[in-house]
């Protein structure tokens, strides 16, 4: 099996550049009932650049990332994307959830790709890529599809603008799923374990094209990844997470040359 590479013009040509928010986490509480995911989490990733989350199973990290999406409701704390955030405090100093159109604001600046892809099966190619961006952010039709035929180059695929989802392979499918969230002109975008769900053939091509697209643009990227290679390659620097919180920081060389904490070495022996 060929691994296809992007032949279009470049991420550079393609995405946005300039204005790309940070994101911080101040004292953030998110409980599961009585499990405590999140204890008081603090960290911040500064505009343009890419962070790697890693760490055992369970540690949070895929919490961390739905909280960005609003996929989840935070139950203490605050959560920064760039002057924004996700509560407002009100005339007591009390937390109240931002309003619908803030949040709706807000959230037009994250994309996320996911480990199960999760295309819309019923459409093909093309309208993957511009329902987003004619439903919910009100782009012209023939501007939306122009911005798909620009992104289907850059990810290599412009050929299968018109097949349907389960007439790809796993590879392709997380290509056009990484095209679909760079559609709507995000400015962060989140990765969940992007390749865990790919046959081992598959994966290079799509880590190759996330860091093309990393080096080429200037979106703030969060990634959770157990590929090490790859969180390596991709980030300025990483956060190595256990029991929702950070147990030691820095770039990808020293925290995997030299991690300081036990916890980190045992966790990188274990996956290494
Ligand atoms: P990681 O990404 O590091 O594997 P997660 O953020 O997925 O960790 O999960 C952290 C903890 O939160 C786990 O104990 C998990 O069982 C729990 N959890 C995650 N999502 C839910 C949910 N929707 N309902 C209940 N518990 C959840």
């Amino acid at each position: 099996i060929s691994v296809q590479k992007g032949d279009g013009p470049g991420p550079s040509a393609v995405l946005p550049r300039g204005g790309a928010p940070g994101i911080r986490f101040e004292k953030v509480v998110k409980r599961f009932g009585a499990n405590v995911v999140l204890r008081e989490l603090d960290f911040t990733v500064a505009p343009g650049e890419r962070v790697t989350l890693i760490g055992p199973s369970g540690s949070g990290k895929t919490t961390i990332l739905r909280l960005l999406m609003t996929l989840e409701k935070l139950d203490e704390g605050l959560i920064w994307i760039g002057d924004d955030t996700l509560w407002h405090m009100d005339k007591g100093g009390k937390r109240v959830p931002a309003n619908q159109r803030h949040l709706h604001e807000m959230r037009k600046q994250v994309g996320m790709v996911f480990q199960q892809f999760n295309l819309f099966p019923n459409m093909n190619v093309l309208r993957n890529l511009t329902e987003g961006p004619v439903r919910a952010l009100g782009v012209p039709k023939d501007e939306a599809v122009e911005r798909a035929r620009g992104l289907l180059d850059m990810v290599g695929l412009a050929d299968k603008i018109d097949a349907h989802p389960s007439q790809l392979s796993g590879g392709q499918q997380q290509r056009v799923a990484i095209a679909r969230a760079l559609a709507m002109e995000p400015r962060v975008l989140l990765l969940d374990e992007v390749t865990s769900a790919l046959d081992p053939e598959l994966v290079v091509g799509v880590q190759d094209l996330l860091r093309d697209i990393a080096r080429g643009s200037d979106l703030t990227m969060l990634c959770v990844t157990h590929e090490m290679g790859f969180a390596k390659d991709i980030s300025d620097r990483v956060l190595m997470f256990d029991e929702g919180q950070i147990v030691e920081e820095g770039p990808p060389d020293r925290i995997f040359g030299e991690p300081s904490e036990q916890r980190t070495r045992d966790f990188l022996q274990a996956v290494l």
